[in-house]
């Protein structure tokens, strides 16, 4: 048996010895189509090696009962098959034969007028996954490759990665989730020339944006495409006729840098010559060149492609194919699917609890939120603080996008509203009008009305209600829109944690910043009283602290004046919370000013933190304004400080000197900003974790600088209505700890507990 077979030799159904994309390769060059050359390891020779070596019955052995969804058991599982598999050299005979063909794939001419190259060539290392009985099923993604590959030796230890990387933790889950046999997946390295590109891109035989399928669309960038695919260059953007190949739209951006490859194989950021910043990346020749391959490709293949391309010496080379997957030519198709309860038709995140039947209202766009009626299933991508009055007429909420910290999940627990988020495909796969039952509770979406008999909140442990539980650590509640304070201060909580101002400012219609062009400071100043009177009103003397208005840009559009809101790229992290407040000191004065007004009209209850703080003059500059409006900053008022960057973590010793009352920590910022993971992105949210221990690591450190200095610590993210944070907090020694209003019974039974615990602790130990 020969371990490693030419492309030239694959054909389309060579699936079971190269994988689907050593496949597609083959047939690529049967159709003539210029792929860079190259050769396969064949599955087959991966097979033989797990046997001749003996590690298949030990990775069998790791794998056995592996509970995939115990994150931290398939994380290190993962590790040690990944770890056996690369201290498990490749038998010599196999070695050698990879060895030698790649050095003859450096001296074969790529076409007649090619030099002969050097033996040694770059190589790009690709794993190409299989599984045996099953030619159609696709591992795109999952396992590793290796660009500018050089040299015998490497090329056999990046076959050997690539092996590995079939033991990834999240190729085990894959699997496991989608029914794969371990044993039956096998995998293929695929060791092809790489083109040394100087210009590349992506092509898509049918126009993505629009879903046209007469267009192609052709992105292109000078150098390496990776820059492409991570957003850091705009590409240029040439849209193509798939008929006549006529360019119907040329769209030139500026290129400031490339990716390209040095002599030593590393990829090197090179600027881009100012007089080729701004012209185009391609002729009109490569452009129509690239169409009529794009065009071949879908014909052959019958399906929309989404191809890599690259340009090396004025050659145009096919990269890579495969399906476009995203292309919605109409709608989404409705999954055949249904559990003991009935048919579901979607699935998501669980962000309030609780199930409703009703009607479906899909809202596109804020214009359309008046046809949300008393009553109705709101459906739209994501809700904005806007859409607040629509999303109290609902009975239920879906949302095809967020997580557990988006606004729609944080307005429909304070509501008591039940509500999915993270669907994906909520706005395509239902209609409007159609009866559907939320069950929030499992994030499951089912046709037509259900009957659910068992609901709908979890109950509380075992604690008799009634029982007065009495805690150290002050249990908070966070709480937004006024209606709702009775609501909220009939948990009995000792205060609120944090009342998020804009809430009340979308529902005011106005947006700050327009308030203070038409200088009508005062109506803004006017809002604002009403709303936090009749939260300090609802909870007596208990502390109520209300947050600076933190407007992200995206978020408040539709806003009288929103639309003068900048464009950012990311407004997560862009010109919102202090840092706007203080280029925009009117809006911070008007806010002060109503707090100042409420104390002098006796709700001195009210205190005031500040959002997103990442610098000491932060809170010194917002101290100043406060004084200027005529309260004493930490004297007179409650004044904190919300930490929720890393930054506030790492300033923290010097924004205690600076003097302030209490810090909060917002953790979903903080988990967001630590991990690097938006915290919206349903896509990730399986890895947002505030237990992290990266954020625990900060929060501790944070609470024990305060303890120091004498400032108060809280909680008003999320997860200060979780058990495992506020049992956290609790031995960290925090002051308070702020809940949602259906939470806040739970947690107080869990400090209690914890507290309890803590002495009990520490009694023994005496
Ligand atoms: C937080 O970031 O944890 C927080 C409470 O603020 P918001 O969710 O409004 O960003
Ligand atoms: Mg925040």
């Amino acid at each position: 048996m020969s371990y490693v077979v030419w492309f030239k030799e694959l054909r389309k159904d060579s699936i079971a010895i190269a994988g689907g994309k050593g496949s597609n390769i083959g047939e690529m060059l049967t159709l003539h189509l210029p792929v860079p050359n190259g050769f396969a390891v064949t599955a087959q020779t991966y097979g033989e090696y797990l046997e001749k070596t003996r590690i298949k019955d030990k990775i069998l052995k790791f794998l056995e009962n592996l509970d995939v969804e115990d994150t931290d058991k398939l994380q290190a599982v993962a590790k040690q098959i990944q770890e056996l598999i690369i201290s498990t050299p490749i038998p010599q005979n196999m070695a050698e034969e990879i060895m030698y063909t790649y050095e003859m794939l450096g001296s074969i001419k790529q076409k007649a007028t090619d030099l002969v190259e050097p033996k040694e060539v770059f190589v790009a290392v690709r794993s190409s996954a299989t599984a045996e009985d099953l030619p159609e099923a696709s591992f795109a993604g999952q396992q590793a490759t290796f660009l500018n590959v050089k040299g015998k030796e490497q090329v056999v230890s990046a076959v050997l990665a690539c092996w590995a990387s079939l033991f990834t933790a999240r190729a085990i889950y894959y699997r496991v989730k989608n029914k794969f046999v371990h044993e039956k997946v096998l995998i293929s390295a695929l060791v092809q020339k790489m083109v040394n590109a100087e210009k590349s891109g992506i092509m898509f035989t049918v126009n993505p944006s629009t879903n046209h399928d007469d267009e192609i669309v052709i992105e292109a960038i000078y150098g390496l495409g990776e820059l492409i695919v991570g957003g850091e260059i705009n590409p240029d953007l040439y849209v193509v006729d798939k008929k006549t190949r006529d360019i119907k739209k040329i769209e030139v951006r500026k290129k400031d840098f490339g990716l390209f490859r040095n002599e030593k194989g590393e990829n090197e950021k090179r600027a881009i010559t100012k007089d080729k910043q701004e012209r185009q990346v391609l002729n009109e020749k490569q452009v129509k060149e690239l169409a009529r391959l794009g065009k071949k490709l879908e014909e052959h293949y019958k399906k929309p492609q989404d191809i890599e391309w690259a340009v090396e010496k004025e050659e145009v080379y096919i990269v890579q194919t495969r399906a476009v997957t995203t292309f919605k030519p109409h709608t989404v198709e409705r999954p055949d699917v249904a559990d003991e309860t009935g048919k579901i038709l979607l699935k998501g995140e669980t962000a309030s609890a609780g199930v409703y039947t009703g009607p479906v209202k899909i809202v596109h766009d804020p214009s359309e939120l008046n046809k949300v009626q008393k009553g109705d299933v709101l459906v739209t991508t994501m809700t904005t603080p806007d859409m607040v009055p629509a999303m109290q007429r609902a009975g239920a909420i879906v949302t095809n996008e967020g997580g557990m910290t988006c606004h729609a999940a944080i307005v429909s627990r304070e509501m008591g509203t039940p509500c999915i988020v993270g669907t994906q495909h909520a706005t395509d796969l239902l209609k409007d009008g159609e009866m559907i039952t939320v069950h929030a509770t499992r994030g499951m979406v089912y046709e037509g009305k259900i009957e659910v008999k068992e609901l709908q909140k979890e109950p509380v442990e075992s604690i008799s209600r009634g029982e007065e539980v009495v805690t150290a650590t002050e249990i908070k509640v966070i709480m937004d829109l006024p209606d709702f304070a009775m609501k909220a201060a009939a948990t009995g909580a000792d205060g609120v944690g944090l009342v998020r101002l804009e809430i009340m400012i979308a529902d005011g219609g106005i947006h700050p910043a327009e308030y203070i062009r038409q200088r009508r400071e005062e109506d803004y100043v006017h809002l604002l009283k009403e709303g936090i009177r009749k939260i300090a009103k609802a909870f007596g003397h208990k502390p109520v602290w209300i947050r600076c208005s933190d407007m992200r840009s995206d978020e408040y559009r539709n806003l009288q004046g929103g639309e003068k809101e900048p464009h950012e790229t990311d407004p997560m992290i862009g010109w919102h919370g202090i840092r706007r407040l203080l280029d925009e000191k009117k809006i911070l004065r008007a806010e002060f000013q109503a707090v100042k007004e409420l104390h002098d009209e006796g709700f001195d209850n009210v205190g005031i933190m500040l959002p997103f703080v990442i610098r000491v003059d932060e809170l010194r500059r917002a101290k100043e304004i406060m004084k200027e409006a005529g309260l004493e900053p930490v004297k007179e008022i409650d004044f904190g400080v919300m930490v929720e960057t890393p930054a506030a973590c790492w300033i923290i010793e010097d924004l205690c000197k600076e003097g302030m009352s209490f810090v909060s920590f917002g953790t979903n910022d903080l988990t967001q900003l630590t991990l690097g993971i938006d915290r919206n992105n349903e896509r990730i949210a399986h890895l947002f974790s505030e237990m992290h221990p990266a954020v625990l690591g900060e929060m501790a450190k944070v609470i024990q600088m305060c303890k120091k200095y004498k400032v108060k610590t809280s909680i008003c993210g999320q997860a200060g209505s979780k058990p495992e944070m506020a049992e956290f907090l609790v031995r960290q020694g925090v002051d308070s700890i702020s809940a949602n209003a259906d939470a806040v019974d739970g947690i107080r039974h869990t400090v209690a507990r914890a507290e309890k615990k803590i002495l009990l602790d520490a009694e023994r130990k005496k």
